[in-house]
């Protein structure tokens, strides 16, 4: 027989959960206003919202922020992460960011500029916000695949060459900074890009004289899908892959409150040094000297430690293992998921879940607070909420798709908290005809209404 793959740890220190009641449940989602974000983390049992920064370290990294040098220039955790990315992604030039978005912030503020134009794979939020706030425009070229949840396809990050050669056509490339390639897609359910994809989109970038860079925040994560998925990679390391996935961009942007499993923290790679020199001006004004960042010492070492441990085969196969067991857990019931599995979660289908609840009734909304009510798991709409009200018209915009996201925090819950999730869903599942009133907003904020929200039952 062959061995199972296990998780290449064992648990060294627990972290106690409350398992409240359903009449407790029921009463603190009625005080949260029927948004989950009002939730104290207390009353969560398991806690699904995001895999941003909920990951436990290990022992090595803990001990790295014991070693942590807090001088403010040139400290020993700087020279570490350094030489780490270096040996890594094979990138001369970093710059440490506080987290993903203050890397977008930097290297955007040296790169974009009013009228300019992104196009890239289905740009995650605060991408899209920093490209918006800048008055420049962000356009997804993701492949169509990417929107049926049915549909099979291995690398459903990809982007579309013919819609990006359109875009390269349509704008010169001075109005074209750069190409964003997100590893792996978040907004499209965590898919991966493959290599050739990732190959292809560079040479055309090249062609049309516009820079590739990467939102990396799940590279690790891409690499694996590119080593199980793709051919030709199948006995490549991880890190031979992330090498050569780093070698056709000039650029990264990395929250490593993901793949590199620290609580907090990013940082920019890049290849050019006059972009860097330029880059290094808004660093030092919105983040902090060249060497720490707006981190701690000790955040960058935890973060060194992290990113090698994150690029390990062991660790991935365990890591997407059971992101992809609770997938097959739920397929299996026949309730409604993005096919496949992506790296960091599973996401419902929750306008097949709950088809008697009307759209106008927030139905991704619904389903979460549902499942938050069977069993005090928390995940989070991505849907209608998100999509947010045309600027002009007011009007709600009904996203293609209406999900509900379940993120996976790294090295956190085992897989009996798998089966208790699919178990909550399945009894939701089960009773799901007789669901066919949803909710209605009581007040919401102008932009970004999702966090805010407030909601009352129809
Ligand atoms: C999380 C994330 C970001 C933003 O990073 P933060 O660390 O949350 O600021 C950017 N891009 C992708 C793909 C992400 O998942």
């Amino acid at each position: 027989m062959e061995l199972p793959y296990a998780e290449p740890y064992k648990i060294k220190v627990i972290e106690p959960l409350y398992r409240s009641s359903r009449e407790e449940r029921e009463q603190w989602i009625k005080e949260a206003r029927y948004n989950l974000f009002n939730l104290k983390s207390e009353q969560v049992f398991i806690d699904l919202l995001t895999d941003s920064g909920t990951g436990a370290m290990s022992q090595y990294q803990w001990s790295e922020i014991m070693l942590g040098d807090e001088s403010y220039a040139g400290s020993t955790s700087f020279f570490k992460l350094k030489n780490v990315i270096t040996r890594l992604l094979d990138m001369p030039y970093f710059l440490p960011t506080h987290q993903g978005r203050a890397a977008e912030n930097v290297l955007f503020s040296a790169l974009i500029k009013e009228g300019d134009i992104v196009p890239g794979n289905s740009h995650f939020d605060t991408t899209k916000g920093h490209i918006e706030y800048r008055k420049a425009r962000a356009i997804d070229c993701t492949i169509d695949e990417a929107c049926n949840t049915a549909e099979f396809h291995p690398f459903k990050g990809n982007i579309d060459l013919g819609k990006l050669e359109e875009v390269f056509k349509k704008y010169p490339s001075d109005q074209i900074p750069l190409c964003i390639i997100t590893v792996t897609c978040n907004t499209s359910g965590g898919q991966p890009v493959s290599m050739e994809n990732i190959r292809e989109v560079s040479a055309l970038c090249k062609k049309y004289g516009v820079m590739p860079v990467f939102d990396a925040a799940r590279f690790a994560e891409n690499a694996y899908f590119i080593k199980i998925r793709e051919k030709g990679y199948e006995d490549k390391t991880i890190r031979e892959i992330v090498k050569e996935m780093f070698s056709y961009v000039d650029g990264a942007t990395m929250s490593s409150k993901k793949d590199a499993i620290v609580n907090i923290g990013g940082f920019i790679a890049l290849r050019d040094k006059s972009l860097f020199d330029k880059a290094s001006v808004f660093n030092i004004m919105y983040e902090g000297y060249l060497t720490y960042g707006g981190l701690a010492g000790r955040d960058l070492g935890a973060m060194a430690q992290g990113l090698m441990e994150g690029t390990e085969f062991d660790y991935l196969e365990a890591r997407i293992g059971q992101v992809a067991y609770l997938g097959e857990k739920l397929h299996q019931l026949g309730i409604p998921i993005q096919l496949p599995t992506g790296g960091h979660a599973v996401f419902v289908d929750a306008r097949k879940f709950l088809p008697n609840v009307p759209k106008e009734e927030y139905q991704a909304q619904t389903l979460a607070i549902e499942l938050y009510v069977e069993g005090g798991v928390r995940g989070v709409e991505i849907g209608t909420l998100l999509a947010d009200r045309n600027p002009v018209t007011r009007e709600n915009r009904y996203p293609q798709l209406e999900l509900l996201r379940l993120a996976i925090p790294r090295r956190v819950y085992t897989n009996n908290h798998m089966d208790y999730i699919a178990a909550a869903l399945k009894n939701i599942w089960d009773r799901r005809e007789s669901i066919n009133k949803g909710l209605k907003i009581t007040t919401e904020a102008p932009i970004m209404r999702h966090f805010t929200v407030e909601l009352e039952r129809v």
